[in-house]
């Protein structure tokens, strides 16, 4: 199979978030696999052309933009089995940031993504590739899916090519003023109540769900829970619309990356069967945040963005009933200005048993994977969540709220002891995060620590790697191939 990735990062491209984790890992599994697989991003300046070995392409194009034009050229290397072209142009991503800078994100970011879509389409078209999946991910690349549907019928490159769309997060979705749909190059209908307006604005990721060919999202439980009006983002009901279409696969991790047996950025490496190197990380975590425990009083950690999703309201609302437990808290992260303010107070109210450190530090993130005994993850809704896998590879707990992919990768200990791996609880409330807490540290204390070691070995041997979801994918792929709606 020819499968065409469209996304706006990848590891070690260019990355902001969790979407990065994703291309940088399924493409090469893909490939792996036999496949003929590409991936289409936005040719950002601080991508290291000269390091990947990217060579210009032999095609130049005037990209029209409503009324302008701007120039579009590609560059191409091979990494990992992949082709990996960059839609050029220097003055819509030569810039500092992926999607803005201190001020906020860029004014001019419909355009670039519009312009990145068509890139996109026109990389296909000159390189004649002809895809028989072209695999869009989240709003950045959505306009791919109308643009392909609508504008290239009849074309013999798109003739097999079915559209699948991934969303990695209903919460951001590319709403932008009526007067963006002009820069589309989309015909009208493109825009109306059915298709991709959404409340008088443009929606580019409503563009994606209502004109690929399938639909899909990070795990089951999530896809299940964007067709309802909690977590649908006002989209439920064009989701609820397309539910046949839509499917939930699980992510993975790259295991070669996140491994403690291995890695060569934490203070010991350790494994299942030799957890001793496991204590060292401890103390060096203990040493570094200047906190000191003894080995019955566990230390819990917590690496995150510091934004709403992830659940920082009955983290602080429970910190007061959870320090008589006697546990340690560290907390790295970053985000808005409020939580930094929030997680400063806790820190200092509670100087002898939380650490807060409020940047992006991958080495001090490895330290609190490794060193902690536990891992906080009890966010309001979770896609599906990388920090859950991490920290169970490095022998961590997690305690976690039951949604989307948390729920689906999480088996809780209480209620099944023999399978568990961590700790889960329902209920968004500080009442319902200490329960699990307080059920995870009573476990933690318990005779002679045999069934927390335990759950702690089967966590480590679990099997997060992308194997099994990339064969998910390409069967996926296969049954949604020949459902190409172009021209009808
Ligand atoms: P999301 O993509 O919603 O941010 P995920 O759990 O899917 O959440 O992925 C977050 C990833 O980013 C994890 O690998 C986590 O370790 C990492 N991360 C988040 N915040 C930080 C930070 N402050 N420092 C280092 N790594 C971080």
């Amino acid at each position: 199979m020819t499968i065409v990735f469209a996304a706006s990062e990848m590891v070690p491209f260019c990355k902001t978030g969790g979407l990065a984790d994703v291309l940088g890992a399924l493409p090469p599994v893909l490939a792996g696999l036999g496949h003929d697989v590409h991936v289409i991003l936005p040719g950002y300046g601080s991508i290291d052309r000269e390091r990947f070995g990217f060579i210009g392409e032999d095609m130049a194009r005037e990209l029209p933009l409503g009324a302008e034009t701007r120039p579009m050229t590609a560059s191409s290397a091979t990494w990992r089995g992949v082709s990996v072209h960059l839609v050029e142009n220097r003055y819509l991503f030569d810039r500092e940031g992926l999607y803005g800078g201190i001020a906020g994100d860029y004014p001019d970011n419909a355009a670039r993504f519009i312009f990145f879509s068509r890139g996109v389409v026109e990389v296909i078209r000159a390189l004649g590739i002809e895809p028989d999946i072209i695999h869009i991910h989240d709003w950045q690349a959505a306009l791919v899916a109308p643009l392909v549907r609508l504008t290239c019928a009849g074309e013999p490159a798109f003739d097999n090519a079915s559209v699948l769309f991934t969303i990695h997060n209903l919460g951001y979705q590319g709403n932008f003023g009526p007067e963006v749909f002009d820069l589309t190059g989309l015909p009208p209908e493109a825009f109306t109540w059915t298709t991709m307006e959404f409340w008088g604005r443009v929606s580019f990721l409503k563009g994606g769900i209502v004109y690929a060919d399938a639909i899909s999202t990070v795990s089951a439980t999530y896809a299940e829970e964007i067709t309802g009006e909690t977590l649908g983002f006002g989209l439920h009901d064009v989701l609820a619309e397309r539910r046949r279409d839509l499917h939930g696969i699980v992510n993975g991790i790259d295991t070669s990356l996140w491994d403690p047996a291995t890695d060569s950025a934490i203070p010991a490496r350790y494994s299942a069967e030799d957890l001793s190197g496991k204590a060292a990380c401890r103390e060096a975590l203990l040493r570094t945040c200047g906190l000191a425990a003894k080995p019955t009083v566990p230390v819990i950690g917590i690496v995150t963005r510091l934004d709403d999703q992830k659940g920082l309201d009955i983290i602080e609302e429970a910190v007061g009933r959870l320090v008589p437990l006697d546990i340690r808290l560290v907390i790295l992260g970053t985000g808005t200005k409020k939580h930094h303010e929030a997680m400063d107070l806790l820190k200092s109210r509670y100087p002898d048993t939380i650490q807060v450190m409020l940047r992006y530090d991958d080495g001090m993130a490895r330290l609190i994977y490794s060193g902690a005994d536990m891992f906080l993850m009890p966010s309001r809704y979770e896609p599906c969540g990388l920090g859950q896998f991490i920290a169970m590879r490095y022998g961590t707990l997690p305690i976690v709220r039951r949604t989307g992919g948390l729920a689906d990768t999480v088996t809780d200990i209480t209620a099944d002891p023999r399978n568990g791996t961590g700790f889960s609880f329902g209920d968004y409330s500080a009442e319902a995060l200490i329960g699990a807490m307080t059920r995870a540290v009573t476990l933690f204390r318990g005779k002679g620590g045999t069934a927390w070691t335990a759950a702690v070995q089967r966590a480590m041997r679990a099997d997060f790697s992308w194997d099994s979801s990339a064969r998910l994918y390409a069967g996926l792929y296969t049954s949604i191939t020949g459902r190409n709606r172009t021209g009808r």
